[in-house]
């Protein structure tokens, strides 16, 4: 079976293909599999909402199942913000550092106890009758007060995981493949597909 996927961004494709292909199921991305280039608004206030959207809209177009994942991180203090607008956070033209150094200004003095955040990842299959399974991973961790380390990407260097005294850009890609939120929803995606065959 073809699984037509909502990103083009090789890295999750590669990490979705790993589980999917263990149950016969191929990932194509959306620009490989001929999908109309539309843009896609993501304006759902919730992760489920947002990877559904994508998901359904490719399902749509292609007439195939289709795979979409949304993500981001969640700062308890910030009641949390980011959330969904984690990529956006710093506003429109924003990058990974503006995002960092406006995320560091909301938790500035803020005590090591209140800087508790969870990276969020939502995977949504939708099958081409509608049909959806849905899977959420979260990874538990807190908000440094400098950024620290040079890999990943996003909110990386300022995220340490529970039990581990490193930033998520100071480990190894597959040290936080391990423990990252994508991972977790990807092995809970595998269990519910295990599950259902
Ligand atoms: P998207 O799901 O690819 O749209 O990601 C949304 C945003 O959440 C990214 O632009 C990052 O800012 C943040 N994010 C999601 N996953 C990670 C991660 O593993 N590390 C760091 N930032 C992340």
């Amino acid at each position: 079976m073809v699984i037509i996927a909502a990103t083009k961004n090789k890295n999750k494709i590669r990490e979705m293909e790993a589980i999917t292909s263990r149950l016969g199921m191929h990932i194509v991305p959306r620009d490989e599999a001929g999908v109309p280039e539309v843009e896609i608004v993501e304006d759902g206030t919730t992760f489920e909402e947002n990877s559904l959207k994508k998901a359904m809209e490719i399902m749509r177009l292609s007439g195939e199942a289709a795979i979409a994942d949304d993500s981001g991180l969640e700062v308890d203090y910030l009641d949390g913000a980011p959330g969904v607008w984690s990529a956006r956070f710093a506003g429109e033209d924003s990058d990974d550092e503006t995002n960092n150094q406006k995320l560091l200004r909301l938790m500035d003095g803020v005590p090591e106890e209140q800087r508790t955040a969870r990276f969020v990842c939502v995977i949504t299959l939708v099958y081409p009758d509608g049909t959806s399974v849905v899977a959420r991973g979260e990874c538990h961790g807190r908000i440094l007060t400098v950024p620290q380390g040079e890999n990943g990407f996003g909110y990386d260097p300022l995220f340490v995981a529970d039990g581990m005294d490193k930033s998520f850009a100071e480990i190894s890609q597959g040290e936080k493949n391990r423990i990252s939120h994508r991972a977790l929803a990807l092995n809970k995606l595998d269990s519910i597909l295990k599950g259902n065959r």
